[in-house]
């Protein structure tokens, strides 16, 4: 169908009732002005019923309406906000006003609440996110003086109680006393087990300069980490870091009823579903509802543009602006293969909005991440075809609606399940549509895929950091990106190998649909494998979370002599007895010696092909430091190769996986190599995601 490219979304031109109030939803029975087309096929979602029926409750300029998405929750919704927000573009600033209901889902008393504030990390230069990060990441410099911070205003128990003057910052993680990521708020009552408390909290929010995620970029203002976000109690304790310069989030979900003041030239895109517009004269005001969710974000510009699309039941809205819209068939594109992929591979997107966000260039340190129900991309508007550097981008951020979005790990502590997972689905996606070999570039005869490029992020960096810690803890924001993504991947990819891509595939699904909208860990995954492989790969994972060691094997050396003495076993570092084939006519005498030069440790098979034709599959359990194989054949040596089906992509180095008796061809791979060093390096200059 044709996409509608103006400024406003076609879905809430209409007024319902002639009274200032548009309703969501009603393409079915209202005809639309032109250039905003009806879709092809009318159908009537439940939503969409029940907006109509809220547009029949609604009366003018009255933003009170509730919505209800799904008949039954989908999670548990412990942690529910109804915030009222206010845009002060000219301050660069948010006036919020939020009332949070918490619930005590867990056995104990609760006698103090932690919270996030997370935008106090560009609150000045000591925040422990200004110090990790020296004011760069992600390939953007904090502009020095355009801070960003958030003060609370006032606090209170909904029956007035004040609880402003006993806020307390507290630094869990590193003691920096200058840090103000973490509030903890003392109750003057105990909450029991069972218990729910409300509070309103009015909050003051300056937005910084785009530096990383959230702030404004002339009249862009991507709003991301802007309200005072409850932390998640769990195992008696509440887990609620601060803000690192490598971690991302985690938090209970939840309800989420956000209304969004704004002047009326800007267009705002947010996450959830528009429940209501109201207007005056000078402002809109925007009525979202989200449900079983855990975040909200939204942007606002006076310069957006909307291309809107479905897929299935899923409304999908883009906002961009008018010079980038060379990228919107790419970004939607590449959105509805995720999502149809997401669907046939482990279970239906379930909501009933998708947004995108495509920043402006000079704010592309907002771009490329993910909250539920909204993700921002990114990329140069020239991006030629053949370089999926736009599809990546969506297609990543895409799939934390499910690794994050749903399936809600905790990324401050376990980034992998979230990340690592996320980079695999990605590779398995852009593969499947753009093909293996080709997902990334496909361009002046060069053909790159996914998977290698991953693997040259990961192989330069491969031991520094187990990946079970922290995220602040790795070595610098490097090691973050090899064991939150590209380790983790590469590891994932092998392990598809190692069992099969229907065993695999039945993991994946049980493991989402087992924990989506909960709190998984390591360990459930680890129990999810072996449950469905029927295997315990204890010994796999335990390598893999808690050692640096990396896996490389590499064909040491070949030998091939003429002679008579016929060799009955091979021998190696441990004495151990390999028993060759029969070979009573050699006339060649001939050794491989194969080296396992890393500590990570997997049975691997290898070929030894002789100048005759003859081919030898033999497998290695890799338990040794060193194997030596015997063969007397009647032809000598060509070449050997470990893992000749790549399907350790764990590996470090492929180049050493390959030793031919005479020519080299450690050239043809040097070169290879050298691309994708190239295409990797440019990639991480324009790309930013999360
Ligand atoms: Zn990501």
């Amino acid at each position: 169908m044709k996409k509608c490219l103006d400024a406003e979304p076609c879905s809430i031109r209409k007024p319902l009732l002639n009274k200032g109030v548009h309703v969501v939803g009603a393409r079915c029975t209202m005809p639309l002005p032109p250039p905003c087309v009806v879709p092809s096929r009318c159908i009537m979602p439940l939503q969409i019923f029940m907006f109509l029926l809220l547009g029949l409750w609604i009366s003018g300029g009255n933003l009170k309406a509730q919505s209800q998405i799904f008949q039954q929750p989908l999670s548990q919704r412990i942690a529910n906000y109804q915030i009222k927000v206010r845009l002060i573009p000219e301050q660069k600033a948010l006036q919020g006003e939020e009332i949070l209901t918490w619930h005590n889902t867990s056995p104990d008393s609760i006698h103090e609440l932690y919270f996030h504030l997370y935008m106090n990390a560009f609150r000045n230069l000591k925040s422990t996110f200004m110090k990790e990060s020296g004011g760069r990441l992600r390939h953007s410099r904090f502009e020095h003086g355009k801070w960003g911070y958030i003060e609370i205003k006032n606090l209170q128990l909904i029956d007035g109680t004040d609880l402003t003057s006993a806020i307390q910052y507290v630094s869990p993680d590193d003691n920096n006393s200058d840090d103000m990521t973490v509030m903890k708020v003392p109750l003057s009552i105990p909450l029991p087990p069972g218990g729910k408390v409300r509070l309103r909290i009015e909050f003051h929010v300056q937005l910084p300069r785009v530096f990383v995620r959230a702030g404004y970029c002339g009249d862009f203002f991507m709003v991301g980490q802007w309200f005072p976000k409850i932390g998640v109690y769990q195992n008696g304790r509440w887990n609620c870091h601060q803000y690192h310069a490598t971690s991302e989030f985690f938090a209970d979900f939840g309800v989420y009823d956000v209304t969004i003041e704004v002047p009326k030239s800007f267009v705002v895109a947010a996450s959830g579903v528009l429940v209501a517009v109201d207007s005056t004269d000078t402002t809109r005001i925007l009525h979202y509802r989200s449900e079983d969710v855990h975040d909200f974000a939204w942007a606002a510009d006076p310069l957006f543009k909307i291309a809107k699309e479905f897929y299935k039941n899923i409304e999908i809205n883009l906002y961009f602006r008018p010079w980038r819209k060379k990228l919107v068939s790419r970004y939607l594109s590449a959105v509805k293969n995720a999502l149809n992929y997401f669907e046939n591979w482990i279970g239906p997107y379930p909501y009933p909005t998708l947004t995108l966000v495509d920043p402006p260039l000079a704010a592309s340190g907002a771009g490329g991440m993910e909250y539920p129900t909204l993700i921002t991309v990114g990329s140069p508007w020239w991006m030629p075809k053949g370089f999926c550097l736009p599809e990546m981008v969506a297609i990543h951020e895409f799939g934390h609606q499910y690794w994050y979005g749903m399936v809600a790990s905790n990324e401050f502590e376990e980034a992998w399940l979230d990340e690592g997972i996320n980079t695999y689905s990605e590779i398995r996606i852009l593969g499947t549509f753009y093909g293996t070999r080709t997902s990334v570039l496909d361009l002046w005869g060069i053909q790159i895929g996914d998977d290698e490029l991953q693997w040259t992020s990961y192989m330069f960096m491969p031991q520094f950091d187990p990946i079970l810690r922290p995220t602040w803890e790795y070595l610098n924001h490097r090691s973050y990106g090899v064991n939150a993504y590209h380790k983790p991947a590469m590891m994932l990819l092998t392990l598809e190998n190692y069992l099969g891509t229907e065993a695999m595939d039945q993991i994946m699904r049980t493991y989402f649909q087992r924990w989506k909208f909960k709190h998984p860990t390591s360990k459930d995954f680890i129990q999810v494998v072996n449950e469905v492989s029927g295997q315990k790969m204890d010994w796999f994972f335990e390598q893999f979370f808690y050692e640096t060691g990396y896996l490389d094997y590499a064909v040491h050396s070949i030998s091939s002599k003429r002679q008579r003495t016929i060799a009955k076993v091979a021998t190696s570092q441990d004495s151990l007895q390999v028993p060759i084939k029969d070979s009573t006519k050699a006339v060649y005498h001939s050794e491989v010696i194969l080296k396992r030069n890393g500590e990570f440790i997997l049975p691997v098979t290898f070929e030894v092909h002789f100048t005759n034709g003859n081919v030898i599959v033999e497998s290695w359990s890799g338990r040794e430091r060193w194997v030596k194989f015997e063969y007397d054949e009647p032809a000598k040596i060509d070449y050997v190769t470990i893992d000749p089906q790549k399907k350790l992509w764990l590996d470090i180095d492929f180049v050493n996986n390959t030793l031919i008796a005479k020519k080299s061809i450690k050239g043809v791979n040097f070169i290879s190599l050298k691309w994708l060093f190239w295409i990797q390096n440019l990639l991480q200059f324009f790309a930013f995601f999360s």
